[in-house]
Order: C-alpha cells, then sequence, then structure tokens
C-alpha cells in the first residue's frame, strides 16, 4: 500500500500530519481519509491525547509489569462491548487474529478455521491463504514462506453465500473451531455482511459448537462506539460474537490491538489457562495512554454523531458529483468509514469488488492527489473521516472530485 504498487506512481513521504492534514517532504498539504489506515479517528495530533501521550512517555515507556492504565483502557473498552468480559492487550492487529484462533482451537479441541475471501485479519501464516476450487479442497498459500500443510486447516469461503456457507457446516462442521470475520469488509473497501448472512453465521457456529470471531480492528469504535456488533445486535435479536478482536482506534495511532469475549473462554489463556499467549509491549504505557485518551475524546456527547454526519456529507457529495459527471458510482458508509466503488452496484463479494476497473480508479486517485486529497491508493481499501476533518474540509474535496469525475466521463 505505501508503495502505491496497485496504483503506480511515487509514493509521498509523509513529513507530519496536523488534524486532516498530512504535509510530504515537498510541503504539499492534503487532506487525508486514510488517517493511518483508520486510528486517527479525533485527526492528527489532537492536543488531548497529545498531552496524555507526554506525560505518560515521562513516567515510563514500558515496564514489563502491569499498570493501573491497562485496566482502564479494558474497562473503557468493555463498557462500550457487552459481548467481551475479559479482555487481552497486544501491540498489533495480526497478533490479536492470531492469538484468538488459538484461543478458539484451544478452546474448542478443534483445528479447522472458516474465513472469507476478501476479508484480511493480519499476516498469521494460516490466513495468508486464498480458496481452493470448491469446498473439497483447500486453500493455498498466498505467500512465500508458508507451507501448504500450514494453510490446509483454513477453509475459504465466498463473503456473503448463505449457500455455501450451509455447505461449509454440513461437510465440516464439528471440525471448525471458528468462523472468523470482518463485519463491515474494509479489506475490500467497504463490504457489508448481510443480515441474513450474518444470522446464519451465528446460527451454524452455536449450532455446531463454532466460536464466531468478530474482526473489528478496523471497525471497532469507528462505525460506532460499540462496533459493528452493536449494529448487528440493532437487527439480530440477542445477537452477539464470542471473541471480538480489536486493534488501530483503541491505540489512537500507537502499536495496540486486544481480543476479548467471555470469561469462560478468556480464562483459557495463560498464565490462568492451557493456552499460550504472551508480549513484551503488550499493554504498553505510552501506548495505553494514547488508546485511553482517544476513546475518552472520542466518548464525549455529540463527538461520534459529528464524525458520522460528516462522512454521510461526504459520501452523498461524491455520489452526486459522480451522477452530475455520468460516471457509474455506487458508494456507503457508516460511522466514521467509507467506501466507493466505479461500480453501478455495491458489491458483496471480493470478485465484485475486483472486477471494478482498476485503471479507471487509479485515475481517479491521481486526478484527487494532484488536487491535495490523500484516498488510499488502491480500489480495495476503505476510506476514513476524522473528527477534524472540517466542512471547508468536505467542500474541498467534492470540488476536487467533481473535476477529476468530469475528467473521467470525458474519456
Ligand atoms: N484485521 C483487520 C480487519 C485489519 O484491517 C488489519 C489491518 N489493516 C488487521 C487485522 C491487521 O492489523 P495490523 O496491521 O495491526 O497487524
Amino acid at each position: 500500500m505505501r508503495a502505491f504498487k496497485a496504483v503506480g506512481g511515487t509514493p509521498r513521504f509523509v513529513r507530519r500530519a496536523q488534524g486532516a492534514y498530512m504535509w510530504d517532504a515537498n510541503g504539499q498539504r492534503y487532506i487525508d481519509y486514510i488517517g493511518s489506515w483508520g486510528p486517527m479517528i479525533l485527526g492528527h495530533g489532537h492536543p488531548v491525547v497529545l498531552e496524555a501521550v507526554q506525560r505518560a512517555l515521562l513516567d515510563g515507556f514500558s515496564f514489563g509489569a502491569p499498570t493501573e492504565r491497562e485496566i482502564e483502557l479494558a474497562e473503557a473498552i468493555i463498557s462500550r462491548l457487552p459481548a467481551i468480559e475479559m479482555l487481552r492487550l497486544v501491540s498489533s492487529g495480526t497478533e490479536a487474529a492470531m492469538s484468538a484462533i488459538r484461543l478458539a482451537r484451544g478452546a474448542t479441541g478443534r483445528s479447522m478455521l472458516v474465513k472469507f475471501e476478501g476479508c484480511y485479519h493480519g499476516h498469521a501464516d494460516a490466513l495468508l491463504v486464498k480458496a481452493g476450487s470448491g469446498l473439497a479442497t483447500h486453500g493455498h498459500p498466498t505467500s512465500a514462506g508458508v507451507p501448504p500443510e500450514v494453510v490446509q486447516h483454513t477453509l475459504v469461503l465466498e463473503y456473503n453465500n448463505l449457500q455455501q456457507l450451509e455447505d461449509a457446516f454440513t461437510q465440516y462442521g464439528s471440525q471448525i473451531a471458528c468462523l472468523m470475520i470482518e463485519p463491515i469488509a474494509g479489506n475490500m473497501n467497504f463490504v457489508r455482511a448481510s443480515l441474513p448472512f450474518m444470522r446464519l453465521c451465528r446460527e451454524l457456529c452455536t449450532q455446531h459448537g463454532a466460536l464466531l470471531v468478530f474482526d473489528e480492528v478496523m471497525t471497532g469504535f469507528r462505525v460506532a462506539l460499540g462496533g459493528a456488533q452493536s449494529l448487528y445486535a440493532q437487527h439480530i435479536e440477542g445477537f452477539a460474537p464470542d471473541l471480538t478482536v480489536l486493534g488501530k482506534v483503541i491505540g489512537g495511532g500507537m502499536p495496540l490491538a486486544a481480543f476479548g469475549g467471555p470469561r469462560a473462554i478468556m480464562e483459557q489463556l495463560a498464565p490462568l489457562g492451557a493456552v499460550y499467549q504472551a508480549g513484551t509491549l503488550s499493554g504498553n504505557p505510552v501506548a495505553t495512554a494514547c488508546g485511553l485518551a482517544t476513546l475518552q475524546e472520542l466518548g464525549k456527547p455529540g463527538v461520534f454523531d459529528a464524525l458520522a454526519a460528516q462522512t454521510r456529507a461526504l459520501v452523498q457529495g461524491l455520489s452526486a458529483a459522480a451522477r452530475a459527471a455520468g460516471v457509474a458510482f455506487s458508494a456507503d458508509c457508516e460511522g466514521g468509514m467509507f467506501g466507493f466503488f466505479l461500480l453501478p452496484q455495491l458489491p458483496t463479494h471480493y470478485a465484485q469488488v475486483m472486477g471494478s476497473d482498476g485503471s479507471r480508479f487509479n485515475r481517479l486517485f491521481h486526478g484527487l492527489l494532484q488536487r491535495g486529497i490523500y484516498i488510499a491508493p488502491a480500489l480495495y481499501e476503505a476510506g476514513f473521516v476524522s473528527a477534524a476533518h472540517s466542512d471547508a474540509d468536505i467542500a474541498a474535496t467534492l470540488a476536487a472530485a467533481a473535476e477529476v469525475f468530469s475528467e473521467l466521463s470525458a474519456t
């Protein structure tokens, strides 16, 4: 992503960032819609967060012993996510997802893992896998260095495909330790798991004794203060995942992530239980200060609603500008996260996302970049608005987009 491999051209080297803006090494300013891929939900250098980090830093960077702030952060997270009773802090989303899978396997005594094409859960070996041809053939590694035996327990299915999910559980139900899913898949830009699909995920996991693991590294505290799970709980009676994986926003831009769930499952982790997990920098005092200040600010009355309204204004404005220029376009958003496609209708799974026209997206990307608007440099990445994005920033973005859309429609 950073190398602009998908879009071509020279990546921008960032010198500094403040609020909604980043400046590159040439002094060019950009309105930032990446926000470090999600964490910077308050914008860069929020004064309250900066002060909390500076204060924590003076007390020491890392102790390798418990701190009160870890508990405070865990409580701040748990108070918003009722599905989590106990929580383990780690340092990256990759580590959190990897550890949640180990816990699910340890807790169920099973090996198989179900994931969906287009969902990213970090780069643990067992997750670097693409679908085989049909259910009978298991996945293939997508990275050199991953032996085929390591992914033999990973089943990759199509997102939002109810029949395939049903078939997979019919065939392998008693072997499945967990089903891991991005409930709103930000790693294929912005694709929601449909309500019937999510209901089926929950039912099949319960019926077959598998754990439903929500990867909310991107969506946690981003699409709603209660995460994507709170949105599904509004529509599905009694809905909750078994385990939740968090990252990004909960660290406010510092290396911090977490996973959690019911006490009975979490107590199977070391040191109480037999599932090993550890980390030298876990619960780092500077990272927890940053995350805690971020969540406290974000939770203040009106902050999240204003962010959501600003994101909606952006998405509605982009849609209107594309329509006016006659460019095929679809877009969606939730809270401070958005996605758009140069497709007439929102896609529901990975093949549709990747079927959109990459060269047109690249022209859109570079057209915006030249005008000082920095969106994700690939058509399968989500966008992020921060609480620091002003009406003027949104208006400037829409004016730039209108110009780029008319260039696109002219050819
Ligand atoms: N899960 C999801 C949904 C993610 O978006 C990401 C990173 N983009 C990860 C896991 C991995 O997190 P990290 O990059 O912190 O290892």
